[in-house]
């Protein structure tokens, strides 16, 4: 791994560059220890094909909740499939199958951070394990805690997190789909400008905020991929975050 100082370096200098030469540079220094993810929405897109004019298939890690809209898995086929990805899903730890079967319809209405931690934050730490550096599509202007990201990020584990569309607006997303002529997610002209799980996504109006249709009327905003639930190691370091009590789940 590169020292810190020059990680904070390079980091500084990438906020010049264009998001195809900082996806260059990450698989010319990781391949093939590198991995990015994606939820194969519509603002996806220009990550996904700037990644295919790359000489080496980077996988592509989609994370399968079971709660997705069935538009999503056939969308993530169909590009997998025309772009050539090497898609990997993960899933949920199955230690956990038991008590997801039991709360399945109320788990992600009344307790969704435990729901996106069990379904998305696990199988990815568990994911990432195996990989030096992951790239990821996240922006400055989605969430307030995604403004406060770096290009490059160390995290505590020796993983870089590598953000190449930091600097890109939602305007940026809208040219360079049109430039490329690429397509988008099936709900994208129903409304649904962000596309998460389908019991936690909702459509918007044409002039509100492009997440403002995710975890709707919750305090939530963030899947937890992106925030600190991310470095916590284990459930227990996240409890205090959860609505049910994990330690008494058997
Ligand atoms: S987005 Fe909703 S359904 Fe999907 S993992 Fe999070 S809480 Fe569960």
């Amino acid at each position: 791994m590169l020292p810190e100082h020059e990680i904070s370096r390079l980091s500084e200098e990438f906020e010049t560059k264009t998001p195809l030469e900082i996806v260059q540079w990450a698989a010319d220094t990781f391949w093939p220890e590198i991995a990015m993810s994606s939820s194969f929405q519509t603002q996806s897109m220009p990550l996904l094909h700037m990644v295919t004019h790359l000489k080496r298939a980077i996988p592509v890690f989609f994370i399968d909740t079971g709660y997705h809209f069935w538009e999503t898995l056939m969308f993530r086929e169909k590009i997998a499939a025309e772009w050539k990805f090497n898609v990997i899903d993960l899933y949920r730890d199955p230690r956990w199958d038991l008590f997801v079967r039991q709360n399945i319809r109320t788990l992600p209405l009344e307790d969704p951070n435990l729901c996106c931690y069990l379904h998305k934050v696990q199988p990815m730490q568990e994911a990432l394990k195996d990989v030096k550096a992951w790239i990821s599509g996240i922006r400055r202007d989605q969430t307030s805690n995604r403004a406060q990201a770096s290009i490059l990020e160390l995290q505590d584990n020796g993983l870089l997190k590598i953000n190449p569309l930091l600097n890109w607006t939602k305007a940026d997303v809208q040219k360079y789909m049109e430039e490329h002529n690429l397509p988008k997610h099936p709900l994208y002209e129903k409304g649904y400008k962000s596309v998460g799980c389908a019991p936690c996504t909702v459509a918007i109006g044409a002039n509100d905020d492009e997440r403002a249709g995710r975890w709707a009327g919750k305090d939530k905003v963030e899947c937890g991929l992106h925030t600190d639930m991310f470095h916590k190691k284990d459930i227990v370091d996240v409890q205090n975050q959860f609505k049910t009590d994990m330690t008494k789940v058997k």
